[in-house]
């Protein structure tokens, strides 16, 4: 089995004070995502984890499309993506949410979620929780159900971990 990733994805993080706006550490994945077999390690991870607990991803735009594809990719299971305000055609479920830097909405396409469905978002990074808060409540309107929040990234101290409590939570590395 997969051992946990925490030490090696920490070394491969970089910190950049105040981007994209002063006072923010953003956490840059992009050293991450170009380790060779690291994707696929991550996501084996998720896998063994969830046990197969979930019927479909929901991925989040944009950096969270990274880990939930290779997640379906893995898995066979679904791929449902939560985009942001306006992308999507047809009807859609919405949520708004305030982020660390800013508010958004996302959307789904109503058709992209069944009644029922164990459904396990997925996003990069954790902060706030505002954004994978909005995407459980695209899974719940719908009348799925969130099987798990996972995240390759968790910033401790914003409060994320608390406000999503009512949900399994999946952090592959915590930083501060
Ligand atoms: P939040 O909704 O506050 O949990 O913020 C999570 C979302 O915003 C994720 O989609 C991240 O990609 C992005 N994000 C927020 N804060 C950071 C940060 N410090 N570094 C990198 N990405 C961040």
């Amino acid at each position: 089995t997969a051992g946990t990733p925490q030490s090696d994805m920490a070394a491969l993080l970089t910190e950049i004070p105040d981007h994209p706006s002063s006072g923010v550490v953003f956490r840059d994945l992009a050293g991450l995502y170009a380790e060779p077999g690291m994707l696929a390690r991550l996501a084996s991870h998720v896998a063994e984890r969830l046990d197969g607990q979930f019927d479909r991803i929901l991925a989040v735009e944009s950096r969270g499309f990274v880990l939930g594809a290779a997640l379906a990719a893995l898995t066979g299971r679904p791929l449902s993506l939560a985009r942001k305000a306006g992308k999507l055609p047809g009807p859609v479920y919405e949520a708004d949410y305030a982020l660390e830097y800013g508010r958004d909405r996302l959307e789904v396409q109503k058709s992209a979620l069944c009644p029922g469905d164990r459904v396990l978002c997925v996003d990069d990074v954790l902060a706030t929780g505002g954004t994978l808060h909005a995407a459980a409540r695209l899974v719940t309107v719908s009348g799925a159900r969130v099987a798990g929040l996972v995240a390759l990234v968790a910033l401790r101290g914003l409060g994320g971990q608390q406000r999503l409590s009512g949900h399994s939570v999946l952090a592959l590395c915590e930083v501060p």
